[in-house]
């Protein structure tokens, strides 16, 4: 027999995004229930490089970057890796990727991504104000830094996007960024550096005190395996999981990269792929520093974290449920070694996570189109710990009939 809905919302996912709806939809004075088969920020929300990154507003698909692709996924120590097996299945979503590079798009895509981002880090320290956990949140430029100086040359496209959005940025030379960076190489010529955000000191322990602080508030962390969204009278949604059915009146699907799979079955397709990126930390660094720092090359970028220095990033196409494989943890190690040359590289840890691709850059947030009562918000990509305050305000906004603080038709799941 299903239970008789005990709690207004369901929640399905405790990483970053669904714990960001949770406190949103507990603050708004709704009952909620968090499902998932691990505990809160266990998954991809905990690996991840810490970057809140207000001003990120770059699509991942460009203009004449595919000319690269090659030369990226051949080269074992390049930012891309695919497994040639998967690629079959990765071509259609590679299609769609490649589609969303047009000129007429990525204005708007990149306008859309700015408009989730805005004023993260704020409505983080909102969020984690009285928990005594604030210095969780430390003020940072993002430091793009490059061997070659073209890369650093201000009319490069990803850098004319940022300037004509009045994205807060310092064009500097090699040494100009070793005074604010002393660690960094004599390798690099060039720096750009995006003011004004923030970085976490540990991304897991922020998940697990916005967590603690929705318990608190009377959200319930239950965990299990969600195996089916079921349709019920109008009203109600249930979730079968290996425990039984779990009613509620709706239900936020927020499961990641994980999320297609469920909504498969109601007949939803959702390009969405497993883009898996990778960590090495360093637990006894012996360098510190101050800000975020992306390697232009390697595509990962490093933080002094509470645990260590924590090197992450690249991306892998093999698909949700392949093995890691953890040649692409070394290789961001051998990055970083070049990276900070006075590097403590005794005792590491690598980690493997999920991104949760689009093919467009842009979440899914809304109502999942034929299915009332069911709502979408998960496909944040490079994105999500930056993106997750935003989406929590949106989930309120649209569960509870509240005016939106953005507009959310970018985000529609009937764009595809
Ligand atoms: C290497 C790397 C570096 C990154 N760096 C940054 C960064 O610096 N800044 C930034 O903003 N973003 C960054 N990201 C992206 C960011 O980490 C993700 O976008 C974000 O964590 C996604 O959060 P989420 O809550 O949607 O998903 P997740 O954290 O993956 O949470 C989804 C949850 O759903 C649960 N779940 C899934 N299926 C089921 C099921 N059937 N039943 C029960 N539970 C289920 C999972 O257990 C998981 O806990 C990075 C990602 C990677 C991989």
């Amino acid at each position: 027999m299903p239970e008789t809905p005990k709690h207004d919302i369901t929640v399905i996912g405790a990483g970053i995004v669904g714990i960001c709806c949770a406190l949103e939809l507990a603050a708004s004075g709704r009952s909620v229930r968090v499902i998932d088969r691990d505990g809160p920020a266990e998954g991809t929300s905990s690996g991840n490089a810490g970057v809140i990154s207000p001003w990120s507003c770059v699509p991942q698909s460009l203009p004449e970057q595919w000319k690269r692709i090659p030369r990226w996924t051949l080269s074992k120590e390049g930012p891309v890796a695919l497994r040639w097996g998967y690629l079959p299945t990765l071509l259609p979503w590679l299609g769609r990727f490649l589609a969303s590079a047009q000129v007429s798009r990525i204005g708007s895509i990149a306008d859309a991504i700015l408009a989730l981002n805005h004023n993260c880090p704020g409505l983080y320290r909102t969020l984690l104000r009285d928990t005594g956990q604030e210095s969780l949140i430390q003020d940072s430029s993002y430091i793009h830094v490059f061997r070659d100086k073209l890369q650093a040359d201000p009319a490069q496209l990803q850098w004319v996007l940022r300037r004509e959005r009045g994205v807060p940025l310092e064009f500097v030379s090699g040494d100009e960024v070793r005074e604010i960076e002393p660690a960094l190489s004599s390798d690099y010529q060039a720096a750009v550096l995006i003011l004004d955000q923030a970085r976490t000191l540990n991304p897991a322990r922020l998940g697990q005190v916005l967590a603690q602080r929705a318990q608190n508030q009377g959200v319930v962390f239950a965990r299990a395996h969600v195996q089916e969204l079921v349709p019920g009278e109008p009203g109600s949604f249930g979730v079968r999981t290996e425990q039984g059915m779990m009613m509620s009146k709706q239900v936020i699907l927020a499961s990641g990269a994980w999320s297609a799979r469920l909504l498969h079955p109601l007949g939803v397709r959702i390009p969405l792929e497993s883009e898996r990126g990778y960590h090495t930390v360093f637990t006894s660094p012996g360098v510190t520093l101050n800000n975020s720092i992306l390697d232009g090359d390697g595509k990962f970028a490093v933080s002094s974290m509470e645990m260590g220095l924590r090197c992450a990033g690249t991306a892998e196409f093999a698909g949700l449920d392949a093995q890691p494989d953890y040649r692409r943890a070394k290789v961001i190690a051998q990055w970083a070694r070049r990276m900070l040359p006075k590097l403590n590289t005794g005792v590491v840890s690598e980690w493997m996570g999920s991104r949760p691709s689009t093919p467009d850059s842009l979440p899914c947030i809304g109502p999942v189109p034929g299915q009332a009562g069911l709502f979408a918000a998960f496909g944040h990509g490079h994105l999500g710990l930056t993106q997750a305050p935003m989406t929590g305000r949106l989930a309120a906004a649209m569960v509870c009939d509240k005016p939106s603080p953005i507009n959310i038709t970018p985000y529609r799941l009937d764009r595809f």
